[in-house]
């Protein structure tokens, strides 16, 4: 088990979850990062005792500077800060920003050795095979958060390695549209979107589970993660949310984690791993599931996911470009500047004019991202 947390995010989702663990689990937690929520970072501030507080805007990290100078905790704006606060202060990182800046962070904390408890999967989608390979020369634990590859995570550990693998499901609620067309989604609003069935989750991630973007930025995380093939990633979906995947085996064995569909677990899990520690979770109680349903997506119903898997399938920095061009198109639609049928339409316009390069390094991840936002600006 890990001695201490940075956690990144700290006023989203998973990061309030994250921050209720650690209380939970007597785990000091020494920095934090938010983006502008200075009311909530202040309050964690104060409660949790953090050496460090980043603020991504940097005219709100001067203002929480101003509201925390009667302590002794340091405060820093701005990407050197983030970067900073996810490298400097304990042995595990919780990656729960959402986008693509969680990317250089991440790495930092990476080429510091530090566990990464990874909620952020822009990382992966952008950055992979980079990611994966400073991770593995830096000995550097990447523990997935996502529940979907922390079930993964937890099915493979049966078998101890990905040798006998023959191929991952990666199971998908369908969001609140499930089933639903074209035509019947176009006057969608950004709160009916937000609307999950299943998961209490931020804003961007709860657009993207209602598009399936998230189940494609999730297959091509899980590609990263567990090193296997877009043929070896079936997606499945599963409205109930209790089966949060499973493996398949070569000898025709599936092994599947279930459990209440909850975030607490899977970030304890990333936190206490190779242990289990108990929760206070329910699992769910068998005699009172009435049943269990699975269907298989249907391809006109589920652009978002379709246009991920053909980004995963031409690797390079088709994926970048699709993940930036979708974190700018959700924006514009949270903001009521666009409508829900633009997500898709514009994110495959940035994939297929934006040219794309193979094996990129940082720098030509970065170039894909920014080409892809403004993309997606100028066209709106
Ligand atoms: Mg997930």
């Amino acid at each position: 088990m890990i001695n201490a947390l940075s956690v990144l995010g700290s006023t989203g989702s998973v990061g309030t979850q994250a921050l209720a663990v650690a209380e939970r689990l007597c785990l000091p937690v020494r920095s934090i990062s938010g983006n502008k929520n200075i009311e909530l970072l202040e309050y964690q501030a104060r409660r949790f005792r953090p050496e460090f507080v980043c603020v991504y805007n940097e005219t709100a990290a001067k203002r929480l500077q101003i509201a925390l100078a009667d302590t002794n905790i340091k405060v820093g704006g701005g990407m050197s800060a983030l970067i900073d606060c996810a490298a400097s202060y304990a042995d595990c990182v919780v990656t729960a920003v959402s986008g693509s800046v969680g990317l250089e962070p991440t790495l930092a904390a990476i080429d510091e050795g530090r566990r990464i408890a990874l909620a952020n999967k822009e990382t992966l989608v952008c950055a992979g095979e980079l990611v994966m390979a400073r991770a593995k020369r830096n000995h550097a634990e990447i523990l997935p958060v996502d529940s979907e590859h922390s079930a993964i995570f937890q099915c493979l550990e049966a078998q101890g390695c990905t040798k006998a693998l023959k191929r991952i499901h990666l199971t998908a609620s369908g969001g609140p549209f499930l089933g639903k067309s074209r035509e019947q989604t176009k006057n969608v609003s950004p709160s009916e979107a937000v609307r999950h069935p299943n998961w209490s989750m931020g804003a961007k991630i709860s657009v993207d589970s209602a598009t399936m973007m998230n189940k494609g930025l999730e297959f091509i995380e899980a590609m990263h993660l567990f090193d296997v093939s877009p043929e070896e990633i079936k997606v499945i979906i599963h409205p109930e949310s209790i089966i949060h995947s499973m493996v398949e085996y070569i000898d025709g064995s599936i092994i599947a984690q279930l459990g209440a569909p909850d975030m607490t677990l899977p970030i304890q899990y990333a936190l206490t791993y190779p242990e289990r520690i108990k929760s206070d979770i329910s699992p769910p109680d068998f005699a009172k599931l009435s049943a269990l349903h699975f269907y298989e997506p249907e391809p006109e119903k589920v652009p978002c996911l379709m246009l991920a898997m053909d980004c995963a399938e031409k690797a390079g920095t088709a994926p970048a470009v699709m993940s930036a061009a979708n974190e700018m198109a959700v924006s514009l639609f949270l903001q009521e500047k666009i409508g829900y049928n633009d997500i898709y339409d514009l994110v495959a316009q940035a994939v297929n004019a934006i040219a794309t390069c193979g094996s990129p390094d940082l720098d030509d991840i970065k170039n894909a991202d920014e080409a892809a936002r403004l993309f997606v600006r100028e066209r709106v």
